[in-house]
C-alpha cells in the first residue's frame, strides 16, 4: 500500500488556477478532510466545494476531482484541487493538507508512480520532463509523440526478435546434440542486420534533430563595429543588445533564443575580437574566444564595405573548432568591397545590410546547414543522453554478435552480445531498467510531476 502524497503541480508563483495533485490509496479520504461540497463526488467529475483549514475555517472556493481506482495518471486513487492561484491560498492548502495526514510528494514522485504502477515506460516518462522543459516546437512535438508511445512501438519488434533469436542461440548451446532445429547463421544475421540498421539509423536521426530539438549553440563574432549588435537585434527583431558607434561597446554575452531560416539558436553577442584597451573589453574579449571556441555555429561579422583590417584577418583564428562558420559580409548598402571577400575563404560567405533588416540571405546559408529534410518529430528520435548511451551500446553489442556468428566463433559469444544488446533495448524503454537508472531519471524531474 503506497501513503498518500500530495503536491501543488502549477508554477508556484500568482496565477488564476492552481492544481494540487492528490495520490495514493486514501487520495480520496485525504481531499474530504480539505474539502466540502455540498453534493457527493463523482469518479471524474469536476465538483464546485470549499477548501477548509483543519479548524475548519472556509479558506478558498475551488473545484475538486477525484480519479478513483486505477484510471489516474499515476495508476492508483488521486485526487487534484483547482485553486486560486494566490500563495497564500496555496500555501495554506498544503498546510491542511500535511495535517490531514498526506505526505509532500518528493520530486517526480507522481511520474515515478505512474512508472511503477506500468502506465508509462521510461522512456514516456522521460518524455514527460522533456514536454514541459521543451525549448523548440519540434521538441515539443516530439516529445508528445514519445509520450504516447513511439520509441516503444518503433522498438519492440527488434527486440522481441532478438529475444527470439537469444532463445534459439541458448537452445544450441545448451542442448547441441538435440533435434532442434539449428538457427542457421544467415537467419540470425538476418535479424541482426535489421537491428542494427534501425539502431543505426535512430542514432543518425536524433543526432541531426539535436539543432532542431535543442536549438543551435550560435557565436556572433567579429572586430568592433562591425555589426554584430545589429545583426543580433536584427535576428531577435528586437532592440536587445546596445548598438553605437564606439567600438568596444558589448563586453558582457548577451545569450537570447531565436529562430533564422526556421533553425532554433541559442545566440550569443560577443564583445569585439580585437586587442582590447582596457581590462573590462580585455575580458569580453577573452569571453567571446571561448564563446567562439565551444559554438557549434559562428557567425563572423566584418564590414564589408571597406578593405579588412588585421583584426578581422585575425579572427577566423579563433573559430577553428566551431562545427560551422558562417562569415557575414555586413554593411553591403555601402558597397562591398572585393578584399573582403577573400577573409576565410575556406567558409561560406554571405553579404547583408544588418540595418536594412533583410537577412535572407543569411536565413538560407544557415538553413543549408541545418537540414531538416525527411527529420520527422515522431517521438523516435532519443533526446537525452541516456538514451543515446542505451542505443549506442546496443548497438556496439549487435555488431559484436555480428562479428563472432559470422567468423563462426562458438554460439554462446554470440548469445552474450545478443543477451546484452537485447537488455539495452530493453533499458531505452525501459524493460529491465536498473534501479540506479530509474532513480537518475526521476532526480531530473521537480516537485508536483
Ligand atoms: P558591433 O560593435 O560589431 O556590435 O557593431 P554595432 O552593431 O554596434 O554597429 C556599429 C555601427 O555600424 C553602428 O553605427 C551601426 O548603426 C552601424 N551598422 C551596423 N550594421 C550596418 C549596416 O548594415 N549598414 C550600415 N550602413 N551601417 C551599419
Amino acid at each position: 500500500m503506497s501513503d498518500t502524497i500530495f503536491a501543488l503541480s502549477t508554477a508556484p508563483a500568482r496565477s488564476g488556477v492552481a492544481v494540487i495533485r492528490i495520490s495514493g490509496n486514501s487520495a480520496e479520504d485525504l481531499l474530504l478532510r480539505v474539502f466540502r461540497s455540498k453534493h457527493p463526488m463523482k469518479n471524474r467529475e469536476m465538483t464546485l466545494g470549499t477548501l477548509v483549514s483543519p479548524d475548519g475555517r472556509a479558506l478558498d472556493r475551488c473545484l475538486a476531482v477525484v480519479f478513483r481506482g486505477s484510471a489516474s495518471y499515476t495508476g492508483e486513487p488521486s485526487a487534484e484541487l483547482h485553486l486560486h492561484g494566490s500563495p497564500a491560498v496555496i500555501s495554506a492548502a498544503l498546510d491542511a493538507l500535511g495535517r490531514a495526514g498526506g505526505r509532500p510528494a518528493a520530486a517526480g514522485e507522481f511520474t515515478r508512480r505512474a512508472f511503477l504502477n506500468g502506465k508509462l515506460d521510461l522512456a514516456e516518462a522521460e518524455a514527460v520532463g522533456e514536454l514541459i522543459a521543451a525549448e523548440t516546437r519540434e521538441a515539443a512535438e516530439n516529445a508528445a509523440a514519445m509520450l504516447s508511445g513511439a520509441l516503444g512501438r518503433m522498438l519492440k519488434p527488434a527486440y522481441d526478435a532478438i529475444i527470439d533469436l537469444c532463445a534459439n542461440l541458448a537452445a544450441e548451446v545448451d542442448y547441441p546434440d538435440d533435434d532442434i532445429e539449428p538457427l542457421t547463421a544467415p537467419r540470425a544475421l538476418d535479424t541482426l542486420f535489421h537491428v542494427e540498421h534501425l539502431l543505426e539509423n535512430t542514432l543518425d536521426r536524433s543526432d541531426r534533430a539535436r539543432a532542431f530539438t535543442e536549438g543551435v549553440r550560435t557565436a556572433i563574432v567579429g572586430a568592433p563595429n562591425a555589426g554584430k549588435s545589429t545583426l543580433f537585434n536584427a535576428i531577435l527583431g528586437e532592440r536587445r543588445a546596445i548598438v553605437t558607434d564606439t567600438p568596444g561597446t558589448t563586453r558582457d554575452l548577451l545569450r537570447e533564443r531565436a529562430t533564422l531560416g526556421g533553425v532554433p539558436l541559442l545566440l550569443t553577442d560577443t564583445a569585439g575580437l580585437r586587442d582590447a584597451e582596457n581590462e573590462a573589453e580585455r575580458i569580453g574579449v577573452q569571453l567571446a574566444r571561448e564563446e567562439a571556441a565551444a559554438a557549434e555555429l559562428v557567425l563572423l561579422v566584418l564590414d564589408g564595405s571597406r578593405e579588412p583590417t588585421p583584426d578581422d584577418c585575425a579572427a577566423p583564428e579563433n573559430l577553428s573548432t566551431a562545427a560551422h562558420t558562417v562569415v557575414i559580409l555586413n554593411k553591403s548598402d555601402l558597397g562591398v568591397n572585393p578584399k573582403a571577400r577573400e577573409v576565410a575563404p575556406d567558409f561560406l560567405h554571405v553579404e547583408l545590410s544588418a540595418t536594412s533588416g533583410d537577412l535572407s540571405p543569411l536565413e538560407q546559408a544557415v538553413r543549408s546547414l541545418y537540414d531538416a529534410g525527411g527529420l520527422r518529430f515522431d517521438g523516435t528520435l532519443l533526446t537525452n543522453a541516456r538514451q543515446r548511451a542505451a542505443c549506442s551500446s546496443a548497438l556496439d553489442s549487435v555488431r559484436s554478435a555480428i562479428d563472432a556468428l559470422r567468423s563462426g566463433l562458438p554460439t554462446d559469444l554470440a548469445l552474450t552480445d545478443a543477451e546484452r544488446a537485447a537488455s539495452r533495448i530493453g533499458e531505452l524503454f525501459g524493460r529491465g531498467a536498473a534501479e540506479d537508472v530509474i532513480d537518475r531519471v526521476f532526480a531530473n524531474f521537480c516537485v508536483g510531476k
